[in-house]
């Protein structure tokens, strides 16, 4: 059974598989499922993660086959790895609020919902509306703002022709 715990990386109410040893299986819905190292998680302890390296790192984590081994010598690649771009992050995101979608749905969006903030690398609701309202609808126009903005964060968006046109040209590569 998974117990409840707190991610060791940034920190989001998470899930971990019975211990074995020297390591834990985290399942975050931020970061996804690793597995870290009882050493990595010292060295965390020692020296914690900036915000801006938590959202990097988890962005990282979140893309990574599953499930990824962090240990100190990955966790120090990670600390020195460069932060994504806002262009890289919106592409993620579009990306990861496809997934699963059919021409012309409705996609409801909560931007408080970790698994999106992981897949953007991002580190707050501001910076995925930021990537969601100036660059995939504004500048992009990858998706469109249905402007049903709710409270609590949600709201809704399709996307767009251009949309498609990326996502399926990316998929037939
Ligand atoms: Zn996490």
């Amino acid at each position: 059974m998974a117990e409840k715990t707190r991610c060791p990386i940034c920190g989001a109410e998470a899930s971990e598989d019975p211990p074995t040893g020297d390591s834990r299986r985290i399942h975050c819905p931020r970061c996804g499922r690793y597995v870290i190292s009882r050493t990595a998680e010292a060295t965390l302890l020692g020296a914690p993660l900036s915000p801006v390296e938590v959202s990097s790192i988890a962005g990282w984590l979140h893309g990574q086959p599953e499930p990824t081994v962090v240990d100190v010598a990955r966790l120090g690649e990670l600390r020195r790895r460069p932060t994504p771009t806002a262009q890289e992050k919106a592409r993620a995101l579009f990306q990861e609020i496809a997934r699963g979608t059919t021409h012309g749905q409705w996609i409801e969006l909560n931007v408080n919902d970790q698994r999106l903030w992981g897949a953007a690398s991002a580190g707050s609701a501001e910076e995925i509306i930021f990537l969601l309202k100036n660059y995939l609808v504004g500048r992009l126009k990858w998706l469109e703002d249905l402007d049903t903005w709710a409270l609590g964060g949600f709201a809704r968006f399709i996307i767009t022709p251009e949309g498609w046109d990326v996502l399926e040209e990316t998929r037939r590569t």
